[in-house]
């Protein structure tokens, strides 16, 4: 499997974009969708036809207000399979609209079916050769981490927020976690992020071997050597991984 980090950085970031990430296996998975993402997107991927499914973690806007644009240009670029979008029910519920308010009546143009399919929480979604599976974080609108797996290999992606004890087991025994990690420290100012600490420290009881940390804030992310020096004061074994856009990683079952 292999990923590509279209963005890493936070919601406000002129130099990292917003986190998104290709998963690149025998099917084609967008991990989230934001304001910053289809410039980096369309750069890399052209091929309309080339993804088959978006998973979008949460409603904020440097996750989900990519859809507008993106879904329209795939019409424009003659997009003709179907695609999948996977959300929370509060994405799900919400998005149709959201895609109207940019470019109202648009939707009814497409060339290819749009399928809104709910991720719960007690089953799992199943894609091809790929399942996903889901668990709640803490964040101020309803954000699902998701679990992506195939044969042996489990690669995590926390969306936003804080690490919540179904999260954990979500996490349990994955080869890799992409997790969201604002701050160095917890911060009680922010109880609706997670932070590097906590990151690594879950990861690591959760038998997680391979770290990347995005979305971390942007004046903090500048000052990379701190953030890794910090991250590797903490990590005991794992691999610690910062990675910037256009990275691209190739990633086994460990
Ligand atoms: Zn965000
Ligand atoms: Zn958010």
């Amino acid at each position: 499997m292999k990923l590509v980090f279209l963005g890493v950085g936070d919601a406000f970031d002129e130099r990292r974009g917003n986190t998104s990430i290709a998963v690149i296996s025998e099917t084609k998975l967008l991990l989230d969708c934001g304001y910053l993402a289809p410039k980096a997107i369309w750069r890399q991927f052209p091929d309309p036809n080339f993804f088959d499914a978006i998973y979008l973690s949460h409603l904020h806007g440097d996750h989900t207000f990519g859809i507008p644009p993106y879904l329209t240009r795939l019409w424009l670029d003659g997009r003709t399979k179907p695609l999948k979008i996977i959300a929370n029910p509060e994405v799900i519920e919400k998005l149709p609209a959201i895609i109207d308010l940019a470019y109202p009546g648009i939707q009814k143009d497409f060339q290819y079916e749009v399928e809104f399919i709910q991720a719960n929480l007690d089953g799992s979604v199943l894609l091809n050769e790929l399942e996903l599976t889901f668990a709640p974080t803490v964040h101020p609108v309803l954000n699902y981490a998701i679990r992506v797996s195939t044969g042996d290999l489990a690669l995590c992606y926390s969306g936003d927020g804080q690490i919540t004890k179904e999260a954990k087991q979500l996490y349990a025994d994955a080869d890799w976690l992409i997790q969201e990690s604002f701050t160095l420290e917890p911060d009680p100012k922010l109880q609706m992020h997670g932070n590097v600490r906590d990151t690594i420290e879950v990861a690591e009881a959760c038998g997680i071997g391979n770290i990347a940390l995005t979305h971390v804030e942007r004046k903090l992310r500048d000052r990379a050597n701190e953030v890794e020096s910090f991250a590797k004061e903490i990590a005991q074994y794992a691999n610690i991984y910062l990675p910037d856009p256009d990275d691209e990683l190739t990633i086994e079952d460990s």
